[in-house]
């Protein structure tokens, strides 16, 4: 229906007779001539109809995102008319024919807008509406190229993509499921994968050595602006790898060709490796911002002996006295010293010591430490005059100083501009879940050291995985492991994490007959495509760079789903639903 796009035309094309379709942007009466914008994926152009022919009279009665195709010639603008801030502004097209295609309702919000004139909810509700904003639209076609560029980089070396099914059975990650209950099977249920997890190791034992997905994984979780419940991630699996480094080197790659052809940016590769144990003692946090420093020292031995009780108490009983230099932010109020300790004691700490580093210094605790200890430490942080030190007692204060260092970073924007990348190696294999019972760090099929297997059940909290995490600027990107790939180890595991011998068989006996035929070493990993997606888009949440996105209490106002089922449809599954 058209011989060009709006946004391309250009001085190049005056005299050109064209053809083109797309949307009325905005209508301008001046008299006997009618401006009308028309938008289409490319931009705008002007069009001018100046005719006073009956079947152009109707140009009059355009309205916003009204569908039109007409036909025209390409011409300069009056002198009085460029607008040097559009693309097409040295341009317009006078119209010769028009066919009104489709008219449109008064839209419920500006497509030129900043978005701003709306509820997201009501935006979420015309989403088609709202997906011919150009924000989205660049986000739509950037989150394309993100995923050809990725599908292109592991085509390329030798890896398969494969789908694995939706409807299934649990593939744990930590998540509740989300469960489709089967009518040939009444009363059971498949789950929605969280992952393709053990159907990629699968794919390994079944030789396909090399595996990528760009698959969508489902989590039933509480939604947070950089969650949704179904997701896309970029899922890989590698049969015989080279240890941890090889999945690296091949991630890196991946990464680094998505920001070449996306952005046109050359990440440094490698990128920098920390341990999970160096991430917490230095930063208290396993996904570090690596755009600012304001490292975590530790300062106990300063203290063991103190007649500071607080202090020395928390060494004596295993505990630890670290903390934070802020660089020049001696001059913090009492209100934001308190909010800072108010951070930390919502992160677990039991109050907030501070140090403003003046002449003479000022401080919550200089009635505590003598004068030598004050100096002592100041010297210790390397601190100078103008500074602020920032310390916590006790015991797991890690994450309450990993808490502090962001909000003084973020406070003082301390972030250079940047992409930060980071791997965090070596999780360990277990921690405790909220209700203090041993749990899989990353998730149960991740492996060990042979040297580590005593541990198992002896001292199964101190043992370093082969679980590794991605993180960009201060945000987990996507994770994997090297897996088990002996039955038998694999079960010692679930046995660790008190999964019955029954219990096991029920979920997973048959994976794990699958590892006793032939099953090679492997290890892979999963990226987020949509955070990558927001990230790189300059967005910050997830919904701006979804076509389809639930709203933050997982609902769509598109479609309204979830919806209640209609009573046949029950009946056929056997299902009968209590009231609610
Ligand atoms: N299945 C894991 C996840 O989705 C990633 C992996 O271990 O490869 O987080």
């Amino acid at each position: 229906m058209r011989t060009a796009y709006c946004g391309q035309l250009s001085a190049a094309d005056v005299g050109r007779s064209v053809k083109l379709a797309g949307w009325v942007n905005r209508r301008r009466d001046l008299g006997k001539l009618t401006f009308v914008d028309l938008r289409d994926h490319t931009g705008l152009v002007q069009l001018l109809f100046a005719d006073d022919r009956d079947d152009l009279q109707s140009a009059h009665t355009l309205n916003r995102e009204d569908v039109l195709v007409v036909h025209g010639t390409v011409q300069r603008r009056s002198a009085g008319n460029l607008n040097l801030e559009m693309k097409t502004g040295e341009i317009e097209v006078r119209v010769e024919t028009m066919a009104i295609e489709n008219r449109s309702k008064t839209p419920p919000f500006l497509v030129d807008g900043d978005g701003s004139d709306a509820t997201e909810e009501t935006r979420l509700r015309y989403r088609y509406v709202d997906l011919r904003r150009d924000r989205l639209q660049k986000a739509l076609r950037l989150r394309h190229c993100i995923f050809r560029a990725t599908r292109d980089f592991f085509s390329e070396r030798g890896f398969v993509e494969v789908e694995t099914p939706v409807l299934t059975k649990s593939t744990p990650e930590g998540a509740r499921d989300f469960l489709v209950p089967s009518r040939v099977h009444q009363g059971s249920f498949y789950a929605l994968p969280q992952s393709p997890q053990l159907f990629k190791q699968m794919l390994m034992v079944g030789g396909l050595d090399r595996y990528f997905q760009l698959v969508k994984c489902f989590r039933d979780e509480d939604l947070r602006a950089d969650r949704q419940p179904e997701f896309t991630q970029l899922d890989l699996e590698v049969s015989f790898p080279d240890g941890p480094d090889e999945i690296y080197g091949l991630v890196e790659g991946a990464v680094a060709r998505v920001f070449r052809d996306v952005l046109g940016i050359e990440l440094e590769l490698p990128f920098p490796r920390l341990t999970h144990a160096d991430a917490m003692g230095r930063f208290g946090i396993d996904k570090p911002d690596m755009r600012f420093g304001m490292e975590i020292r530790d300062v106990s031995s300063l203290f063991s002996r103190s007649g500071f009780r607080v202090f020395a108490d928390a060494v004596a009983s295993g505990g630890r006295v670290a903390g934070i230099v802020a660089k020049r932010c001696s001059g913090y109020s009492r209100a934001t010293l308190d909010s800072l300790q108010a951070t930390a004691v919502a992160a677990g700490a039991k109050g907030l010591s501070w140090v403003k580093v003046e002449d003479p210094v000022v401080s919550s605790i200089s009635k505590f430490l003598s004068g030598e200890e004050l100096a002592t430490l100041i010297a210790t942080f390397e601190a100078e005059k103008g500074d602020l030190l920032l310390l916590l007692a006790g015991q797991g204060i890690d994450k309450a100083l990993g808490e502090l260092r962001l909000a003084v970073g973020r406070k003082e924007s301390l972030a250079v501009p940047g992409w930060r990348f980071l791997w965090v190696t070596d999780f360990p294999l277990f921690e405790l879940d909220e209700e203090g019972n041993l749990a899989s760090a990353h998730h149960a099929f991740t492996s060990l050291r042979p040297e580590d297997y005593d541990k198992i059940e002896s001292d199964p909290l101190h043992i370093p995985s082969y679980a590794y995490d991605l993180v960009l600027n201060g945000t987990e990107l996507g994770s994997g492991s090297i897996r088990i790939h002996s039955r038998e180890l694999q079960e010692r595991i679930f046995r660790r994490l008190h999964i019955t011998p029954e219990d096991a068989d029920l979920r997973f006996g048959w994976f794990l007959q699958a590892l006793e035929y032939g099953a090679p070493p492997h290890g892979g990993f999963a990226l987020g495509l949509d955070r990558l997606a927001m990230i790189m888009a300059g967005e910050s949440s997830l919904r701006d760079v979804i076509a389809f996105p639930k709203t933050a209490n997982a609902m769509c106002p598109l479609t309204d789903a979830p919806m209640p089922a209609a009573p046949k449809q029950l009946a056929e599954l056997g299902i009968s639903v209590e009231e609610c």
